[in-house]
């Protein structure tokens, strides 16, 4: 029994004692980045660490990375890039949504280097290196995805162009790939092409176009420095073959109550799901304020009328599958195939992670990990796991 101490100070929720946590893998995250820098071959190898570094946290993210080898970094915004110089002082920071009026300063005084995606914030750049002095950059080209980047006549204009100032000289060429996740997609080679085209026009520069599914389309794609993100992370870059990557981030949550429940009654909002058997019900301390998105639900959303089943999770060793809705703080999970009595409450159920794919709960949920993981809650007791010694 813990006992209530009146002039004791509380303490907040430590290891053990929260509802869900996260389990985040170091070694693996580790090994992830060396095999996609032994897959990069002779190009050099960035880590993407947007978004928190895909939300398993910039700062261990970072220096586990920069431990393995790395030494170039790719962010989405300067307020990301500025975090990330505070933790690597001797990196190089891409800034992948470039330069806008208003957010110069930061580049000079966070030492970053904007990614350039349109002819606007050339302007912006070109009047901010007359001011601010010599400052590298990046420029982002489109080569079919109709994002971000100069269109390639643009970019072929500007590598011809004789008045170009002096002073303007891109460091490396950056172009994105659509489909890679696709290896048979025609649209891969196009983009290649068209990004060659670019390459040649402004002779001798780096260049960059892989992210991690175009890691896998092989060396032509790699050119002086690849960019991956979801590999590292343990997600599935290529779509149809095995993951080859190592699980990262074991998401799990609390049972707080195993309940019986009769055939014929139904099971949260909406009493979509009207139970067919006696069914033993794990509730779990999980819900879509941590990310567990109510599309995993078992019914009840518009993505399963067509009959495909939510997601599943996994207890002692078994796939349990959701019921019904997800709620914001609960889910159901039928555990009525289980060993009478092996499910208790206090029992955590793993939602993805070693024994559950992530890409696999993502697509149940009509989404790609790379959501999954980037929507999960601050609601989470976070475990960094670091090399094994
Ligand atoms: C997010 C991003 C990446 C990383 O992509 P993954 O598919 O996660 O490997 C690379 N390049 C750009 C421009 C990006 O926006």
């Amino acid at each position: 029994m813990s006992h209530h101490h009146p002039h004791a100070r509380p303490t907040l929720p430590v290891a053990g004692e929260d509802h869900a946590r996260l389990t985040i893998d170091l070694s693996a995250l580790a090994d992830n980045w060396r095999t996609m820098a032994r897959r990069s071959g002779a190009a050099r190898t960035a880590a993407v660490l947007k978004a928190d570094a895909y939300g398993i946290g910039l700062e261990p993210a970072a220096k586990t990375f920069h431990h393995a080898g790395a030494r170039d970094f790719f962010v989405a915004t300067p307020a990301e890039g500025a975090a990330l110089r505070a933790l690597l002082p001797d990196v190089r920071i891409y800034v992948l949504s470039g330069m806008w009026a208003g957010s110069e300063r930061l580049f000079f005084e966070f030492d970053l280097v904007p990614v350039i995606v349109s002819e606007e914030q050339l302007v912006v750049f070109m009047a901010a290196i007359a001011e601010g002095g010599d400052l590298p950059c990046v420029l982002h080209v489109d080569t079919g995805m109709s994002r971000l980047g100069l269109r390639v006549e643009d970019a072929l204009a500007l590598a011809e162009d004789a008045a170009r100032p002096a002073s303007f000289a891109p460091i490396m060429l950056l172009s994105h790939l659509a489909c890679a996740d696709d290896p048979a997609h025609p649209l891969n080679r196009q983009q290649l092409q068209r990004f060659r085209s670019v390459v040649k026009a402004f002779d001798d520069i780096d260049a960059t176009l892989a992210n991690s599914a175009g890691i896998f389309l092989g060396e032509d794609y790699h050119f002086t420095l690849t960019r991956p993100g979801i590999a590292l992370y343990g997600g599935a870059a290529v779509n149809g073959v095995p993951n080859p990557m190592k699980p990262v981030v074991t998401a799990e949550a609390r049972i707080l109550q195993v309940r019986e429940a009769k055939a014929g009654e139904s099971v949260s909002y909406g009493a979509s799901a009207v139970l067919a058997r006696d069914t033993r019900i794990a509730v779990a301390a999980i819900g879509y304020a941590d990310g567990y998105m109510r599309s995993l639900s078992g019914s009840g959303v518009p993505l399963r009328t067509a009959g495909i089943s939510g997601a599943s999770g996994v207890l002692h060793g078994h796939a349990v599958p959701l019921i019904g809705r997800v709620t914001m703080d609960l889910s159901h999970f039928d555990v009525t195939d289980l060993p009478p009595g092996s499910v208790r409450a206090g029992d955590f159920i793993e939602l993805f992670g070693r024994a559950m794919p992530i890409e696999d709960v993502a697509r149940a949920g009509g989404t790609i990990d790379y959501e999954l993981l980037t929507s999960l809650g601050r609601r989470y007791e976070r475990r960094y796991e670091t090399a094994k010694k």
